[in-house]
């Protein structure tokens, strides 16, 4: 091939091209090399310092020791070899390239020429770092989380756990792909599985923060309460891309928290022994009256059958007195133990949205009868309390039905029941329920046992329903509405945040 047909070749080559003499004198660089250090051949020509002068010029001044280390390592043992190094261009900035340097033997087997081609590996070589950076970045973050005093957990949208930290499968016992295939079964507390299932499924439908307090099972098979709070992180269009949460061990607490509730149970008990004897007085006075007349007549009929002739016509008519304050009386009975049906009570975690719904559902039919609508404004996200769902709904029940007997008006406009439920102060929930129907005249008289004004009422229904609330250390209150109607509301402590 001709020379310049050689040069032509070697100057367009897509590296830094070079050649040497066995000693690494500079024999030949193409115009790639000077164009891109914006040097000329005289500046790169050696200076009587060594062979391996003439690339201090150009490479970067960390990479020059082990160049000249490499070269002098390939001079002894004549063999091809490689390097990676960062070249100064032109403009002072570096880029990283790899050379591969070849010997050229003359006949005898000595080294008679270098040559080397430096290729450009700059951009592989910063995405390389790149990545090495986001992976260092990712293990320290992991290791943050690992370290955290919390159980670190993501899911999908759809609700499905797909990353733990350490801490939590040392805490379950288990991996991350035995754990989601039965975590609301196997992990959470049998009495907690429920709501905290419908938690989570109302935060994802919601979208809103997901906060409970739960149980769970640890790997010796204790549980352990845990606050749990999870948010959903959004992509920019606002779709959920995951969910991101973590459970703190509120156990500790939880427990001390639970000895002072059982002091306060106690002190509230004799509060609670004071409210049942003064509910039996007001039993017994109205149930000792029938009783009272059941005697009398009884002394009456036998008195007209002892007659000489008996006087069956009276007799008939006092045993039908009997019969009927009898049954009265039973009546009574009956009714009160309709209204303490479950005195067994049995407090859980519930979300008092959810057992307002429940109510909404009872008493849909009676209200929609009556042309009444009923209207809700429910705070999402309300903290859990402790209760007994059964006693609760009674007490919703109650109020609610009051309030449609109270808006009983034949032709009337059509009426509205709103319930409304909030949170009122860090520790407390509050639930009003409002009618249009009448109102009332003194708002503490309608509390008091056998207190009705209707034709069929028992006037037990507040007094149970105050009694129920303050049990739970809750209130319960009335007042008249400024245009028409009442509002009744009660409070009931939030579960704390260790949950029982
Ligand atoms: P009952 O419903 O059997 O009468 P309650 O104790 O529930 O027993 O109620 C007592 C009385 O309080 C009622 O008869 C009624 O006069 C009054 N009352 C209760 N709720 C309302 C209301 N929302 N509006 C007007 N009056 C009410």
């Amino acid at each position: 091939m001709r020379d310049d047909a050689t040069r032509l070749i070697v100057d367009s080559m897509p590296g830094l091209a070079w050649s040497a003499s066995a000693d690494g004198t500079l024999i030949l660089v193409n115009s790639r090399l000077l164009v891109y250090t914006g040097k000329n051949t005289q500046d790169l020509e050696p200076d009587g310092s060594g062979p391996s002068f003439w690339w201090t010029h150009v490479l970067h001044g960390d990479d020059v020791a082990s160049w000249i280390a490499a070269w002098s390592r390939a001079v002894e043992a004549a063999l091809p070899w490689e390097i990676e190094h960062r070249i100064r261009q032109s403009d002072d900035t570096y880029r990283w390239y790899r050379a591969s340097i070849q010997p050229v033997r003359d006949g005898d087997g000595r080294v008679h020429r270098w040559y080397g081609v430096s290729i450009d590996i700059d951009d592989g070589k910063r995405a390389e770092s790149t990545l090495a950076a986001a992976e260092d970045c990712l293990r320290r973050r992991e290791q943050v989380l690992d370290a955290l005093p919390a159980i670190v957990w993501s899911a999908t949208p759809e609700g499905e756990p797909n990353y733990q930290n350490q801490r939590a499968m040392r805490y379950t016992g288990v991996s991350l792909a035995e754990f989601k295939l039965e975590w609301q079964d196997r992990f959470i507390h049998p009495d907690d599985a429920g709501m905290v299932a419908r938690a989570w499924i109302r935060a994802r439908k919601s979208e809103l923060p997901f906060d409970v307090v739960s149980r769970h099972r640890g790997v010796d098979g204790s549980f352990r309460w845990f606050h749990t709070l999870a948010e959903p992180l959004r992509d920019e269009a606002g779709r959920i891309l995951q969910w991101f949460g973590v459970d703190v061990d509120v156990d500790d607490r939880t427990t001390t928290e639970e000895a002072l509730r059982t002091t306060q149970a106690k002190l509230s008990r004799a509060s609670e022994i004071a409210m049942v004897a003064e509910l039996a007085a007001s039993i017994a006075h109205e149930i000792s009256q029938p009783l009272a007349a059941v005697v009398a007549n009884a002394h009456a009929s036998h008195r007209w059958m002892s007659a000489d002739p008996p006087n069956l016509d009276r007799a008939k008519l006092t045993a039908e007195r009997i019969i009927r304050d009898g049954t009265a009386a039973a009546e009574v009975v009956s009714r009160i133990r309709a209204l303490f049906k479950r005195s067994d009570s049995k407090r859980a975690l519930l979300d008092i949205n959810e057992v307002i719904g429940e109510v909404i559902r009872l008493v849909a039919d009676e209200a929609s009868s009556r042309s009444v609508g009923i209207v809700t404004d429910l705070e999402v996200g309300l903290p859990p309390m402790l209760a007994d769902r059964v006693q609760v709904q009674q007490v919703i029940a109650n109020l609610a039905r009051n309030g449609l007997d109270a808006m009983n008006v034949v032709d009337g406009p059509a009426k509205v029941l709103s319930i409304r439920s909030r949170r009122d102060g860090p520790d407390t929930l509050l639930i009003d329920i409002s009618d249009e129907g009448t109102g009332f005249e003194n708002v503490e008289r309608v509390f008091e046992p056998f207190f009705t004004t209707k034709e069929n009422g028992m006037g037990m229904g507040l007094a149970i329903a105050r009694w129920i609330v303050e049990a739970h250390q809750g209130r319960l209150w009335a007042t008249r509405n400024t245009l028409r109607g009442a509002t009744f509301s009660f409070s009931l402590p939030i579960a704390s945040r260790g949950g029982s």
